[in-house]
C-alpha cells in the first residue's frame, strides 16, 4: 500500500485551539502523528467501516479534540499519585470499544510515557489501530481484541488499570459493568458522554454501588463544537464482585440498576 497523503490534515487549526483549551502541548512530533492518523482514517474508510466523520475539519473536533479532553483529568491523577507527566509511568489507561482507537490514540500521542491499552470486540478495528500504532511508532500502543465482559476475567487485566475510558459504548448502566471491574481501588472511570443523562445517571448510581464504584462529579468540556460534552468520573471504591461482569450480552439484556 502507498503511503496515505497527509496533505488533507495539513491546517490543525481546531486541533491546535482545543490543544490550547486543554492546556495540552502539541510538539511537532504530536501534530505529524495527528497528520498520518487522519490520513489513515480517512483513506482506510474507503473501503472499511470505521468511522461516519471524515471531513479533516470534522475530524480534528469530534475525534481529536474529544479525545483529549481526557487528558488534564489524567494527568491531575498522575500528579496526585506523585508522578510527572513528562517521566516514564507505570499508569496504566484501558480505553473500552475503542472502534477506530477513539480516545486511546489521541491519548497515547500526547501522552507517549503512559501505558494506553485499546480494547475492541471487532477484529478489523483491532488490526486497523494496530497498523495505526506501527505505522506512528507508538510503542505504548497495545490493542486487544475481544469483549469487555470476557477480558475483565482475565487476571493481567482485573483490576490492573488506574483509568478507564470509553466514549459511546453504551448507556452508563451497561457501560460500568464493562468497565469497574478494570479499575484499580482508587482508579477512575472516565464516561465521555454527551446529552440528557438524568435517567442515565440514576440507574448508573445504582449500577456503580453494586460493582464497588462511586459516581463522582462531571466536568463540562471547553471546546467549542462540543459544549453539549461532558466527563463523568465513577470513583473504584471497593472490589468488584467476582460474577461480574456477566457473560457477553447479558450486561446489554438485564442491565444493573434498572
Ligand atoms: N469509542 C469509539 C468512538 O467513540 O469513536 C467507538 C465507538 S463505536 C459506536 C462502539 C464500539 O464499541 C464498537 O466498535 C464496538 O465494536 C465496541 N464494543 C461494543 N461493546 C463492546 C464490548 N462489550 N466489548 C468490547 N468492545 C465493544
Amino acid at each position: 500500500m502507498s503511503a496515505p497523503s497527509t496533505d488533507a490534515f495539513a491546517d490543525l487549526s481546531r486541533l491546535d485551539a482545543a490543544a490550547r483549551a486543554l492546556h495540552v502541548q502539541l510538539t511537532a512530533r504530536d501534530r505529524n502523528r495527528f497528520k498520518q492518523l487522519g490520513a489513515m482514517l480517512v483513506r482506510e474508510n474507503a473501503t472499511m467501516n470505521l468511522t461516519a466523520i471524515t471531513d479533516p475539519a470534522e475530524v480534528q473536533t469530534l475525534h481529536f479534540a474529544d479525545s483529549l479532553t481526557v487528558v488534564p483529568a489524567l494527568d491531575a491523577y498522575v500528579r496526585l499519585i506523585g508522578g510527572d507527566v513528562a517521566m516514564l509511568s507505570t499508569v496504566r489507561v484501558l480505553d473500552v470499544g475503542s472502534g477506530a482507537g477513539f480516545p486511546g490514540l489521541p491519548l497515547a500521542i500526547v501522552r507517549p510515557r503512559i501505558a494506553v491499552t485499546l480494547l475492541e470486540a471487532t477484529g478489523k478495528k483491532v488490526a486497523f489501530i494496530r497498523r495505526v500504532a506501527d505505522d506512528l511508532g507508538l510503542d505504548n500502543v497495545t490493542a486487544l481484541s475481544g469483549r469487555a465482559e470476557e477480558m475483565a476475567h482475565h487476571p493481567t487485566l482485573r483490576e490492573q488499570m488506574d483509568i478507564v475510558l470509553a466514549r459511546a459504548v453504551a448507556r452508563l448502566p451497561v457501560l460500568l459493568e464493562y468497565c469497574l471491574p478494570f479499575v484499580r481501588l482508587n482508579g477512575f472511570v472516565l464516561a465521555m458522554k454527551s446529552g440528557d443523562l438524568t435517567d442515565e445517571l440514576r440507574a448508573g448510581a445504582h449500577a456503580a454501588v453494586e460493582l464497588g464504584g462511586a459516581i463522582g462529579p462531571i466536568t463540562p468540556v471547553p471546546i467549542p463544537g462540543l459544549e453539549s460534552h461532558v466527563l463523568i468520573r465513577i470513583d473504584k471504591t471497593g472490589e468488584t464482585p467476582a460474577k461480574y461482569p456477566r457473560r457477553p450480552g447479558i450486561p446489554t439484556k438485564r442491565p444493573l440498576g434498572i
